[in-house]
């Protein structure tokens, strides 16, 4: 029996035996977890208590989401009262939540007209991002574009079609992709070839969307999307002029510019979304997770109003698109109440600081033999581990390391999954110095103990 969580051994196993038998745990091997699944039962600013009582830090916040940190009673009521007063409008009407957080999202985002379709999560809001694409271009002139340029190694989502849009792909493989999509380099800011300026490589990186483009027909080309920070390829900066120049590439060519800040969105790095840091913006921006910092499933496709307006008209310039859960009004509610937090304790502002203190503390790691790079914006952050600094040379995949530094890690009560060769952080905006401090400890002691074994 755990006295303090009054959860009893007995429960704690027949919990286990459940798990292993009628539980899919999402794009894990079901026999590397069936009998000893990590369970948690709490939660509260940066920590969480496991079913066995035990405390962790979470590096990761859940999946990149947990912006506002664990616990948060606010959020619960708002849900609660959202839920008791109406949870879900007949349909072809709304809820006040929805109508005033698209309102909220409009007044933190660079265009103050901007419109918000609510989806239920971030592969959704990709979906919809470039379904309103495609429907754009058939709108304003260029009825044959659906084709869709993105980079690889990026993460776009798992259904069919935002899944195609990663390469290589992140989920099985299972048959052929959605037609039309065009892959390009991603930005590297780690392994920039001998003697090019970081900026002119950036510029370079960016020219290979209007390649493509050229390539492939313009008439052709819908859309072209990216991640401001690509979580999935390891958490690379890109100077301001790369964004700049996907933003005159796309105005060239009459594509629509997508910056899925499904990661970056919400003050991650620092601003509300990564692409002010480089004053473009954006056709059409997805997000997710920090929207509600994971109290309940919401993302957004946010429209500027230039591609918004382009939908006005008869039914055949509407766009036909839904999703039945999409904008929850009780989701909405609970991001209603995050954005609140947001505001009344600076929390962007706080991820800027925290972020240069992370980053400070983190350079220190750069005395280690192995590790090759850090780097980050905001409170989104990567180490990136080489077997031979001089080199960059990547540690071999038989050495395991992405079973190793997470067991490690976890030893000195960090929680993680995503940490290999590339150790990724990005913890609730909350955290505070003592806490970077305890976690930048404990992965100083996780890598020498690396270093020690290679
Ligand atoms: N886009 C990016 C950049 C992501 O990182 C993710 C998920 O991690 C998605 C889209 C898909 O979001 P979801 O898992 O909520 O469908």
């Amino acid at each position: 029996m755990n006295d303090q969580l009054n959860i009893s051994g007995e429960k704690i196993e027949e919990l286990q035996n459940l798990a292993s038998q009628n539980l899919f745990m999402h794009a894990q091997q079901i026999n590397d977890w069936a009998g000893n699944l990590k369970i948690f039962v709490k939660g509260e600013g940066v920590w969480v208590t496991d079913i066995n009582g035990n405390k962790y830090l979470d590096s990761l916040g859940g999946l990149w989401f947990k912006s506002v940190g664990y616990g948060r009673k606010e959020i619960a009521e708002a849900i609660y009262k959202q839920a008791c007063e109406i949870e879900t409008p007949p349909s072809n009407a709304a809820c006040i939540p929805q109508i005033e957080l698209a309102g909220k999202i409009a007044e933190l985002y660079p265009d103050k007209s901007a419109r918000s379709f609510f989806t239920s999560g971030g592969s959704e809001s990709v979906e919809t991002a470039v379904k309103m694409a495609k429907k754009y271009q058939i709108n304003t002139g260029k009825p044959g574009a659906y084709k869709v340029i993105s980079r690889r190694y990026s993460y776009h989502g798992a259904t069919a079609m935002a899944v195609s849009l990663g390469k290589p792909s992140t989920s099985d493989t299972m048959g052929p992709e959605m037609p039309g999509v065009i892959h390009v380099q991603n930005w590297d800011s780690y392994r920039i070839p001998n003697n090019i300026n970081p900026v002119d490589y950036a510029i370079q990186c960016a020219n290979e969307f209007e390649a493509a483009i050229l390539h492939t027909g313009s008439d052709t080309v819908a859309a072209m999307i990216a991640e401001p920070i690509s979580a999935a390829f390891g958490i690379h900066i890109p100077p301001k002029e790369y964004w700049q120049r996907l933003r005159e590439i796309a105005d060239k060519y009459k594509v629509v510019l997508i910056a899925d800040e499904v990661i970056t969105g919400f003050g991650r790095t620092g601003k509300y979304f990564a692409t002010d840091h480089w004053d473009i913006i954006p056709d059409i921006t997805t997000v997710a997770k920090s929207l509600t910092s994971g109290y309940s499933p919401l993302g957004a496709a946010i429209a500027t109003k230039k591609i918004a307006d382009s939908f006005m008209g008869s039914e055949n310039e509407m766009f036909r698109h839904l999703i039945t859960f999409g904008g929850h009004p009780v989701s909405c509610a609970a991001g209603l109440k995050n954005l609140e937090i947001f505001e009344k304790e600076d929390l962007v502002k706080k991820s800027e600081v925290m972020g240069i203190y992370l980053l400070n503390k983190l350079s220190s790691l750069k005395n280690l033999k192995i590790v090759g790079d850090v780097r980050g914006l905001g409170l989104l952050a990567a180490i990136e581990l080489v077997q031979d600094k001089k080199n960059k040379t990547k540690i071999p995949l038989s050495f395991e390391i992405q079973k190793k530094i997470p067991n490690y890690l976890f030893d000195r009560n960090i929680i993680t999954f995503r940490a290999g060769d590339i150790i990724s952080l990005c913890p609730p905006l909350s955290i505070t110095i003592d806490e970077i401090d305890f976690l930048v400890e404990a992965l100083t002691s996780a890598i020498t103990k690396v270093e020690k074994e290679i």
